[in-house]
């Protein structure tokens, strides 16, 4: 080492941390790659003696989420993604292939509608949207190639409560599998996997990460399924940085004291919402699980009021796109997540000009209720 020259210096001064010093904190494994002592340890990658080889393959923050996650919804296995857009893709190539085809609900996250409808074509993969509200529906839009049905434990923005276990029946009735986008409702509140759901996505970019700072999917299921997921997410290079798996990660640490004020925040803010001149009405779900009802509160503005306006006098409470932080914002569905479907969609969905999603945060209520009594006046 000492014999290096200068510009050899510049690249080679780490000290190497030995086994005597452990870390409290997980370390970020940023790297792209890992180093091997000889051929031998390399061959050791490919024979599963060493866990590590390079980064877009696997990665040890990556892997902390995937499996904390999993761990979470009581699943065997888990694979972290770039988002929750590609966990979703990931999890759903895991199960089809050219020439399947997908029943979905027709309430779905605009972005995975996009997906879905936009994009899956292009894979030789046919969906069919319908309404989950009820079980006729579902079952009639199965087809013979059909080897999927998709839908989300609580859906956006209306915050519609699925039938998991219905669900999970009609998919094991027909042998196709059921796979449930859980981000709404957290692990906290709702484990999907153990009623029987094949896979569970997240987008960790919300309740699990916590803190609006990062971008992160996760899609877990039994191995064999995860398996295949994975080698999707390392075939399409859909990985997820190692950085961003570890912030993640230390947000989720916080999961179950975040939801447990989130959830007691938006009980008493709907509760209060209710009772105001100015709302007509307020979307809120019940018996959603033991541990409450969730975080997000929807309300649709009396005709009277300019959502626009009411928006600005929110004060502190930000517009903001995007939901789970721990700071109270509201957002726009026709405006954002329901912009690309077609009129007569967001009609029939019930998506229209004076609807506004409240992700509550963990502020105190009091400051919250005032900020809306303050608008609403
Ligand atoms: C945000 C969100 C997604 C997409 O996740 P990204 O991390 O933005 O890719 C999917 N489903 C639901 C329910 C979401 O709220």
């Amino acid at each position: 080492m000492s014999t290096f020259r200068f510009d050899s210096k510049t690249v080679h001064f780490h000290k190497r941390i030995t086994s005597e010093s452990v870390s409290k904190a997980q370390p970020i494994y940023q790297t792209s790659a890992f180093k091997f002592r000889n051929l031998d340890e390399l061959e050791g990658f490919f024979q599963g003696v060493k866990p590590y080889m390079y980064s877009r393959v696997s990665n040890p923050n990556t892997d902390d989420l995937g499996t904390g996650v999993a761990q979470l919804e009581g699943a065997p296995a888990g694979i972290a993604t770039s988002s929750g857009i590609s966990a979703i893709l990931a999890g759903i190539l895991s199960v089809t292939e050219q020439g399947s085809h997908i029943v979905a609900c027709e309430d779905l996250y605009g972005g995975t509608y996009q997906l879905l409808a936009n994009e899956l074509p292009s894979f030789g993969i046919e969906v069919t949207f319908v309404s989950f509200e009820d079980k006729v529906s579902i079952q009639s839009a199965i087809q013979p190639n059909t080897v999927l049905l998709y839908t989300e434990s609580i859906t956006n923005p209306l915050l519609r409560v699925e039938d998991i276990e219905q669900l999970v029946r009609i998919g094991k009735k027909h042998n196709v599998h059921t796979m449930v986008d859980n981000t709404f409702a957290s692990p906290y509140l709702l484990q999907p996997y153990l009623n029987g759901v094949s896979l569970v996505v997240h987008s960790a970019t919300k309740y699990i990460g916590g803190h609006s700072d990062v971008t992160a999917g996760v899609v877990a299921g039994d191995e064999a399924l995860i398996e295949k997921a994975k080698s999707k997410v390392v075939n399409l290079g859909s990985n997820l940085s190692p950085f961003e798996a570890w912030l993640a990660c230390r947000g989720m640490k916080t999961l179950s004291v975040r939801m447990e004020r989130h959830v007691k925040n938006a009980e008493l803010l709907a509760g209060f919402l209710s009772g105001c001149d100015g709302i007509g009405q307020v979307y809120y779900p019940k018996n959603a699980s033991e541990k409450g009802n969730g975080a997000i509160v929807t309300v649709s503005l009396d005709e009277g009021i300019d959502a626009n306006e009411f928006c600005e006098k929110l004060d502190w409470i930000g517009v903001v796109p995007t939901l789970a932080g721990v700071e109270t914002t509201v957002s726009y569905p026709l405006g954002t997540s329901h912009r690309a479907l077609p009129p007569s969609e967001q009609k029939k969905l019930g998506i229209h000009k004076n609807l506004i999603r409240i992700s509550v945060g963990i502020e105190d209520f009091e400051d919250i209720r005032e900020a809306f009594a303050n608008a609403l006046k």
